[in-house]
């Protein structure tokens, strides 16, 4: 499928199928009036995320196609399994999280599936924008993420895109695959991947936030004619640490999203069910927290909270 394949100055509303399943995602096409690059955004690759599901509606139905310069093409429900099941990080046919699968595989399990319909949709689009947030039981404050990889030229116009984007924290992550954004800059298309909200709400604060870094991508990338408004500065780490609970059982937390922690500092612990403390959780470094899990249960190896640092 071409994504850019409709007529000049219209919107269409589309399917993007799953070969080999019987998945359908929702998508709009909007083809401007102007020939152009073509951008890609994705809503709903994590299923509890919903203000980036909310916002992948929203700028679908409110993108005019007479002011746009080129293509745009939006996905609004990529993990539509997820989403129904209210499935926290992962497709529940498969266990696998979808966002750790790209570029997917045509005759893979049903993530892999998935992410190669998207991934094979993607490689003939010049950006990507993938809306996230926190999930079901993460809390978070917002940050992008944009992949060190795909050499320098498709490095720097992604930095380029999440400094637009206007959200403070960035993160220039070193990653290998199998998310979208790295395997989109694998692909030598510059990706951000943008999170805002939390928690498993539909906060309108965070689609706005999510809404406002579209239209300035937009402008930044030349999709439309108004000039981007100087941004505030933004901050990038490059390190950026997780901690995974030792032990299954009670997390009671001891830090917030968005709170700069000292490396040694008391993070939280995890208890059995009797009240007993089965392990002290610690920060691993110095650095602002970007999210933390909110759910009282916790299972071994699951993400208790990450921290990034200069
Ligand atoms: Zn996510």
């Amino acid at each position: 499928m071409n994504v850019a394949d409709i007529d000049r100055g219209t919107k269409c509303r589309d399917i993007l199928t799953v070969p080999g399943t019987d998945i359908v995602l929702p998508i709009t096409r909007i083809c401007g009036n102007l020939p152009g690059q073509t951008l890609l955004v994705t809503g709903g690759v994590h299923g509890g995320e919903y203000p980036g599901i909310e916002a992948a509606i929203r700028f679908a139905a409110g993108l005019d196609a007479e002011r746009l310069r080129g293509a745009v093409v939006v996905v609004h429900l990529s993990n539509p399994l997820a989403f129904f099941a209210k499935s926290q990080y992962v497709v529940p046919q498969d266990g696998k999280n979808l966002n750790r699968v790209f570029p997917g595989k045509a005759t893979g399990t049903m993530a892999e599936r998935i992410a190669y319909a998207i991934a094979t949709m993607a490689q003939e689009a010049d950006y990507w924008v993938d809306l996230h947030g926190g999930d079901l039981h993460e809390a978070l404050v917002p940050f992008a993420i944009y992949s060190d990889q795909g050499g320098s030229e498709v490095v720097e116009q992604a930095r380029a895109m999440a400094e637009a984007y206007g959200i403070p924290y960035i993160l220039e992550s070193s990653a290998i695959g199998g998310g979208t954004y790295t395997s989109a800059a694998r692909m030598g298309i510059p990706a951000i991947l943008t999170e805002a909200g939390q928690v498993g709400q539909l906060d309108e604060e965070a689609v706005q936030i999510h809404l406002d870094g579209l239209e300035n991508i937009l402008r930044a990338l030349g999709f439309v004619p108004e000039a981007l408004a100087a941004q505030a500065p933004s901050q990038i780490f490059r390190q950026f640490m997780w901690t995974n609970a030792p032990e299954t059982g009670l997390f009671y937390r001891a830090i917030t999203a968005g709170q700069w922690i000292k490396k040694g500092d008391k993070a939280g612990q995890i208890c059995n069910p009797y009240g007993d403390k089965v392990a002290e959780i610690q920060a691993s470094q110095d650095g602002v927290v970007l999210f933390v899990a909110t759910s009282l249960a916790i299972n071994q190896g699951d993400p208790l909270f990450a921290v990034a640092a200069p």
